[in-house]
């Protein structure tokens, strides 16, 4: 694997500044996912906006339920963190990927009723994107009306004096996704349930057959303790084959994600560097990943701008999405104006069945959409809003529609956007 090699240097000398930097900005985001358990209210600082739109969007969505959901990140002095394998090229971004091992705690209420809770142990890996060349405490002029705003202002509520709106990057470093891996507590396992059965099973046997042929004495129960033995090892073996085959059986699942995501990483950049030298397929990962979560919280699709159907949302039962860390290309074409690409993602979520918590892992197929013209580059990118037909300025990332004449805006001329969107299994 490509960068594999690297990343075991860096973990073993401590890498560059990046990673150094970005293993300190994972602990705090940690701190602040924890934080979030604790108050209902908080949003991480250090989430991207996109990340931030999505955590309100979620909280919605739990409170038309009346659940919530608690992660915690346990850490204890022993937890290490290092930075993974997979990296993006760097180009103006710089993408690393810290890891920590930790146990994990999530907590599904219902008002103040504790539903659901689960424990595990895992990794968590989050994403931390820095911009080379970005000042987040720079001034930036007003390109419409030339007053000069902190960059901060522009990106977050509009121009201070003519209320302009801006489409620009976001102020770096942030954290632009993240995702846990559960780590399979096979060993945890224990025989003893398997074993008991193996006895209980040799011992009806037992009664039902051999019994009849046997008159009680010795060899009478010489023979049920030699059916209960066979039944400890029957038992035993059963265990045993067991595990291997859930074992094998999570082997081949992860991997086929694996090489989906290897086959994505090969394919995909050689295909956009047609279209933007600044693609990074990283970083098109957590685009994906944050559409994900806007397109299962968003509850009505008419006035969403990054989705181009209408309509009512068909995943309102879903609550909690966790993202498996992986995307597989299926196809990627371009008509001269637009790229179209097809991906599946892989999730795991959690939705209401009634009044009942259930958990699914599902693949969910998208297909996007943007212009030929847009590149992934942080400081380019910087343009005003404005509705084509009255001139109005209004926050087209979130809304499709301009909020006084109607008429919509078209996103892909300027961000990924989604034209198709639906569950492949579950
Ligand atoms: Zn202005
Ligand atoms: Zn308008």
């Amino acid at each position: 694997m490509a960068g594999y090699w690297e990343a075991v240097k860096k973990n073993f000398t401590g890498g560059d500044a990046f990673d150094r930097s970005a293993k300190e900005l994972h602990k705090s985001f940690m701190k602040e996912m924890n934080y979030m358990a604790e108050d209902d209210t908080y949003i991480p600082k250090l989430s991207s906006m996109d990340m931030k739109y999505n955590f309100l969007l979620q909280k919605n969505r739990e409170a038309e339920y009346g659940v919530g959901v608690k992660s915690r990140c346990i850490t204890d002095e022993r937890s290490y963190t290092g930075v993974s394998a997979l990296m993006g090229s760097d180009k103006r971004y710089v993408t690393r990927i810290p890891v920590t091992a930790c146990r994990f705690e999530k907590e599904y209420f219902s008002g103040n009723k504790r539903i659901k809770r689960e424990r595990y142990g895992g990794t968590i890996s989050s994403y931390v994107v820095f911009a080379q060349t970005q000042d987040p405490g720079a001034s930036y002029c007003c390109p419409n009306c030339g007053d000069i705003n902190k960059v901060s202002q522009l990106l977050e509520q509009g121009c201070r004096s003519c209320r302009t709106k801006f489409m620009m990057p976001d102020l770096y470093p942030r954290i632009t996704y993240y995702y846990s891996q559960e780590e399979k507590p096979y060993h945890k396992t224990t025989p003893l349930p398997f074993v008991l059965l193996g006895i209980l099973s040799a011992v009806i046997f037992f009664f039902l057959y051999s019994s009849k042929q046997l008159e009680i004495g010795f060899e009478y129960y010489f023979a049920l303790m030699v059916t209960a033995v066979c039944g400890i090892v029957f038992g035993y073996i059963f265990y045993a084959l067991g595990m291997i085959f859930l074992v094998i059986l999570d082997g081949i699942r992860s991997s086929s994600r694996c090489s989906a995501y290897n086959k994505t990483k090969r394919e995909l950049p050689g295909f956009m560097q047609n279209y933007d030298p600044f693609f990074a397929v990283d970083f098109f990962a957590g685009k994906v990943n944050s559409l994900l979560k806007t397109l299962i919280f968003t509850d009505n699709y008419k006035n969403c701008s990054v989705y181009e159907k209408d309509g009512d949302n068909p995943y309102k039962d879903i609550v909690d999405v966790d993202y498996q860390g992986a995307i597989g290309l299926n196809n990627a074409v371009s008509d001269g104006r637009y790229v179209y690409i097809d991906v599946d993602v892989y999730a795991r979520t959690a939705f209401m069945h009634g009044r009942r918590l259930k958990h699914r892992d599902e693949v969910f197929n998208m297909k996007l959409c943007r212009s030929v013209n847009v590149h992934d580059d942080c400081n380019a990118s910087v343009h005003n809003i404005e509705c084509r037909s009255c001139g109005a300025s209004f926050n087209a990332v979130r809304e499709k529609n301009c909020p006084y004449c109607r008429s919509a805006y078209n996103l892909r001329d300027y961000d990924w956007i989604v034209t198709d969107f639906e569950r492949k299994t579950g």
